[in-house]
């Protein structure tokens, strides 16, 4: 194989190596992101089993104060009923006033020991999510931890190598080769191909004998007649 020819494929070997550790790169931040996602929705979750409680509470305040005001004018009617300084039909629209709030404080009574038992159930709810969520985003966070040292290791080590040495290989490379690797690797992830049976290893066209030949004789950068990939013979 041409002298230049084996750089140029060592050099795409080395783009190769450099592309799989960037891509590896990539999905630990994606893993990271999805990991930090997480723990977001749980606490959202948990603010929101918080606020359900809260709201329960709330409601429960206001159906006991409704029941207090709700008492205490009956109490009233009652009283102005017991002084009995009023006329017969006041007195009967007073005893039907006072049964009708009878009849919805009951009601208002049941509705409060409801919410009694719901804060209640909404209160071990809340704890149990408590107590789940802690380890649940202690692990969480230590995996992040994990990638996160997992990334910068592999920035600073492999991938600050690997870049070098492909720094290595296109510095030792003639300009003009250089140039024109890097000018296929724009549009191809493998500028350099080998010639398999009479096919360019790139775009899989056959090309001509005489191309082949050329590869073959190793005096020159051969490209593809097709895709313009350079060749090598295999
Ligand atoms: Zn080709």
């Amino acid at each position: 194989m041409l002298g230049v020819t084996k750089q140029l494929l060592d050099l795409q070997q080395a783009d190769g190596k450099v592309h799989e550790v960037v891509a590896h790169l990539e999905r630990l931040v994606v893993h990271r992101r999805q990991l930090e996602a997480k723990i977001t929705q749980e606490r959202a979750d948990l603010a929101a089993r918080r606020a359900a409680l809260q709201k329960l509470e709330l409601d429960s305040r206001s159906r006991n104060l409704e029941v207090d005001e709700l008492d205490s004018r009956i109490r009233a009617y009652q009283e102005r009923l017991d002084k009995g300084i009023i006329s017969f039909k006041e007195m009967e629209d007073l005893r039907t006033k006072i049964a009708s709030e009878k009849v919805r404080i009951g009601h208002l009574e049941d509705e409060a020991l409801d919410l009694m038992a719901a804060i209640e159930t909404a209160r071990e709810d809340v704890a149990r999510a408590q107590a789940d969520h802690a380890p649940r985003e202690e692990h969480l966070q230590a995996q992040i931890a994990a990638i996160e040292r997992e990334i910068q290791e592999t920035e600073q080590g492999q991938l600050a190598q690997l870049r070098n040495d492909r720094a290595s290989l296109a510095a030792a490379l003639p300009p003009y080769a250089s140039a024109q690797y890097e000018a296929l690797r724009i549009t191809f992830s493998n500028p350099v191909a080998g010639i398999d049976h009479g096919t360019c290893g790139g775009c899989k066209i056959r090309v001509s004998a005489n191309t082949v030949e050329r590869v073959r004789a190793g005096r020159e950068i051969v490209t593809c007649e097709h895709c313009s990939r350079i060749l090598f013979s295999l």
